[in-house]
């Protein structure tokens, strides 16, 4: 017990140590009794350089842009520079000094208790609202929100709409005069109308969204709507109310609700598609008898290997429209290429095989999608 009082009489007779470092070093390790720093008001903190005096300024700065943010709780992360864990480091293996908490985790703990007392939220190690990224290199601090999950239906009531937004063609999406710097091509789509809405709705950085399978430009999604998911990034408004539906024009958002955690894997889907097809020779009713034929047969896809993952028609209806013109339902697995189903291709069976008749897919619509 003497010669560790020796010792700690000895580090503050050696280190300028402010009232932090002392208690840290001094305090825990080697007696219950609080020494006193004897650290001179001119000379910095020979560990720290008093960093402990500039939390309040760098804390104005995070309290100023952690307001923004919706949250209930938070976790830190620290960058520092080498040299302040060096020279604590240093302390600490010349007088043998162990098992005590390091610098960086006692500013982190300090600015910790502070941002917990003025925001009233928690610091938590495992899956916070939001994360602090503090730099005392540049005294700044990034924040980030954890994502948000949502799931909902779309529906699109008119053609010439694409499903997914599509990079500028002149820079490829590095943001040229042609896209106005969006590194997107102008155009109308579902994508483009979901990430605008969830984006202002969480005031987030980005939308990713997962799609239940696809359609063309020129398809309707009927019925109750292909299902997608979405990824909201760093959302700053988390707590904003979803209501189930939304009416974006074009488009129309049904079922929509937060979820808590992100969907594994895919998703297996089935959908009722109504297809209009335009046959080179003309048509006769008996000849289209053969696609009842197609009702419970497999898919297979020639050019793609993929046994384990075997797409069906579940059923079929047909009807005669004119010389060369018939409308087909079909009940299918989700993810088979309907136009080249119909137009032949690497798939059999398909129709224009089945027919002999080379037929073209005129108009595709989504009549429903059941997941
Ligand atoms: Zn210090
Ligand atoms: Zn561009």
């Amino acid at each position: 017990m003497k010669s560790q009082q020796f010792s700690a009489s000895k580090i503050l007779q050696n280190y300028n140590l402010c009232e932090n470092c002392t208690r840290r070093l001094i305090l825990k390790s080697y007696t219950k009794k609080s020494p006193k720093s004897r650290k001179s008001s001119k000379s910095k903190c020979y560990i720290c350089k008093d960093v402990f005096d500039t939390l309040d300024s760098l804390l104005f700065n995070i309290y100023e842009k952690i307001d923004t943010f919706d949250f209930k709780t938070f976790n830190l992360g620290l960058t520092l520079k080498n040299s302040y864990l060096e020279r604590d480091d240093h302390i600490k293996s010349k007088f043998k000094i162990k098992g005590i908490e390091n610098l960086k985790f006692s500013i982190s703990n300090e600015l910790a208790k502070k941002i917990t007392k003025k925001t009233k939220s928690h610091k938590i190690i495992g899956d916070p609202d939001i994360f602090l990224q503090v730099n005392f290199k540049d005294d700044s601090c990034v924040i980030r929100s954890k994502p948000i999950f949502v799931y909902g239906r779309y529906n699109k009531k008119i053609r010439k709409i694409s499903q997914k937004l599509k990079s500028c063609e002149i820079c490829c999406g590095i943001g040229c005069h042609h896209c106005n710097f969006t590194g997107l091509e102008n155009i109308e789509s579902v994508e483009g109308r979901i990430s605008y809405f969830l984006k202002k709705k969480f005031d987030a950085h980005r939308i990713q969204i997962n799609w239940i399978g696809g359609e063309d430009q020129s398809s309707l999604v009927l019925g109750n709507g292909r299902p997608f998911f979405a990824k909201i990034i760093n959302p700053k408004k988390r707590n904003r109310l979803l209501r189930k539906s939304s009416d974006l024009d074009t488009v129309y958002l049904s079922e929509l609700r937060k979820l808590s955690v992100q969907p594994k894997g895919s998703i297996p889907f089935k959908s009722e598609v109504s297809i209009t097809i335009d046959t080179t020779k003309s048509i006769t009713s008996s000849t289209l008898k053969k696609l009842l034929t197609l009702k419970n047969t497999e898919i297979i896809n020639h050019a793609k290997d993929k046994r384990n993952n075997s797409k069906r028609i579940y059923d079929v209806h047909y009807k005669k429209l004119g010389k060369t013109t018939f409308l087909l339902d079909l009940f299918v697995d989700g993810g088979i290429p309907i136009k080249s189903f119909v137009q032949n291709s690497d798939l059999s069976p398909n129709i224009s095989e089945l027919l002999e008749n080379q037929c073209v897919c005129k108009k595709l619509d989504f009549k429903n999608i059941i997941v």
